[in-house]
């Protein structure tokens, strides 16, 4: 399983957090329900900073989880999970009063009615507002390090443990908040400035079809990847957005490298339309778990749209010499790019073999008839709906079977 030892460093994390506020002793005489109500709270927090940390985006992290693509589904899941144990945190407040009698009111407790609220409203405005662009999904999104801020005030302010004496619950405590705190402030304010290392410029903008792209860029310092991998492009032109978005390398040698970019949005419209030759622009990575370096003597190849770009990143650099079977779907002739390059590579290379499927003719991809070799390793690319349907075909039809793919979104 890839994502184990990203799956363990949540699992230790969380259990270390459990069993520190389980044994740790009150300051006060509390109920075993006040006891229970507070180790949520700390897990919660602990939840949370473990967000901020897979948030980082660090190629250790990416390493751990598998690729980024997963990274995020824990990142949400653990969000998710964090902002649930706080909602019945704060429900056990009102159980606890009809049990025990009305507590005080305190600034801290309205306080963290406050942290619960901006962690319940962002989560909800982030996981469910899919049509929301995507930077100001991703602002309204920064403002968790404000309520993870506010919610560590209210832990320290109103915990009935003295979390600033020495004790293994205060250590791990402050640890962990200023990792998550560290974290944050990283992704928040320094990640742009610091981590977009490979400056360049635009030199040459090829339209494709009526929607596709081909963006050449040539770098001051080259960036080292393998074919198959992408990085997070960021454009500095006036009128552009400079927010940074993920593409796969599709050519290059790290010195010069393409991108080939399918109009799905503002920013990648404005590509299309009105990038200028020259432009400056900058990127971070290489970021990506697709190495075909690894995938054995056999592999089957199956890319949906414009999630043909990794693909083409290898054949681009590598005359191959084992056996691949490209099957590539895309939804009507518009859509469909490099035909006749796959066509031209197929007759040159006994080895190639690629099945170009228009979608809007011959209906989705279809594997049901197809024998797989029990030898052969999958490599997949396209929309995460379309990965996930085959992966489940893949694993449901032929069990352990080798499967690499990279969807081409990440919320
Ligand atoms: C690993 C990976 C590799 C990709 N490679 C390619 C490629 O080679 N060619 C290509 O055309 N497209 C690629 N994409 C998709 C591309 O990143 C989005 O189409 C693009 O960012 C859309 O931006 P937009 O503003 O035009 O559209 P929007 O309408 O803002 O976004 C459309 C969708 O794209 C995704 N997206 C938008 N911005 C970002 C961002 N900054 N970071 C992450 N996801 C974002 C979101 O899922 C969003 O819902 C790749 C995506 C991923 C995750």
């Amino acid at each position: 399983m890839k994502s184990i030892r990203g799956i363990m460093l949540i699992a230790v994390s969380l259990g270390i957090t459990l069993v520190l506020w389980a044994t740790a002793t009150p300051t006060v005489p509390i109920t075993v329900l006040d006891h229970l109500r507070e180790a949520m709270g700390g897990l919660a927090l602990n939840g949370l900073a473990l967000c901020f940390v897979l948030a980082t985006k660090t190629p250790v992290i990416e390493k751990w989880f598998g690729g980024l693509g997963q990274v995020y589904v824990y990142h949400k899941w653990l969000a998710i999970s964090s902002a649930a144990l706080l909602v019945v945190h704060g429900i056990m407040v009102e159980v606890i009063a009809l049990v025990d009698g009305p507590s005080p009111e305190t600034i801290s407790g309205q306080i963290g009615a406050l942290a619960l609220f901006l962690i319940v409203a962002i989560g909800l405005v982030t996981i469910y507002n899919k049509k929301l662009p995507y930077e100001r999904w991703r602002t309204i999104h920064r403002f968790m390090i404000l309520a993870f801020a506010i919610g560590l005030y209210h832990g320290y302010a109103s915990a009935k443990f003295n979390l600033f004496a020495l004790s293994p619950l205060s250590v791990w405590m402050g640890l962990t908040a200023l990792i998550g705190l560290g974290c944050a402030v990283y992704v928040v304010f320094f990640y742009r400035r610091t981590q977009f290392k490979y400056e360049g410029r635009i030199t040459g903008i090829t339209r494709l079809s009526p929607d596709v792209v081909e963006l050449d860029v040539s770098l001051a310092q080259p960036i080292e990847y393998a074919e198959g991998q992408y990085a997070f492009l960021r454009v500095f032109q006036e009128g552009l957005e400079d927010a940074p978005h993920p593409f796969s390398m599709s050519a290059g040698d790290g010195r010069n490298v393409r991108f080939t970019i399918k109009k799905s949005g503002d920013f990648t419209k404005d590509l299309y339309e009105s990038l200028a030759p020259d432009a400056p622009v900058a990127l971070e990575g290489p970021h990506g778990q697709m190495d075909f370096r690894h995938g054995g003597r056999n592999q089957v190849w199956i890319a949906g749209g414009i999630g043909i770009t990794p693909f083409m990143a290898y054949l681009a650099q590598n005359e191959i010499d084992h056996d691949v079977e490209l099957f590539y779907s895309y939804r009507d002739p518009n859509a469909g790019i490099y035909h006749d390059f796959l066509a031209e590579y197929e007759k040159r290379n006994p080895h190639f073999t690629a099945h170009l499927v228009d979608a809007s003719v011959d209906g989705m991809l279809d594997f049901s008839e197809y024998t797989l070799d029990e030898d052969a390793s999958i490599f997949m690319c396209g929309p995460p709906p379309m990965m996930k349907a085959y992966v489940k075909f893949f694993k449901d039809k032929y069990g352990n079977v080798n499967i690499n793919h990279e969807g081409f979104a990440f919320r």
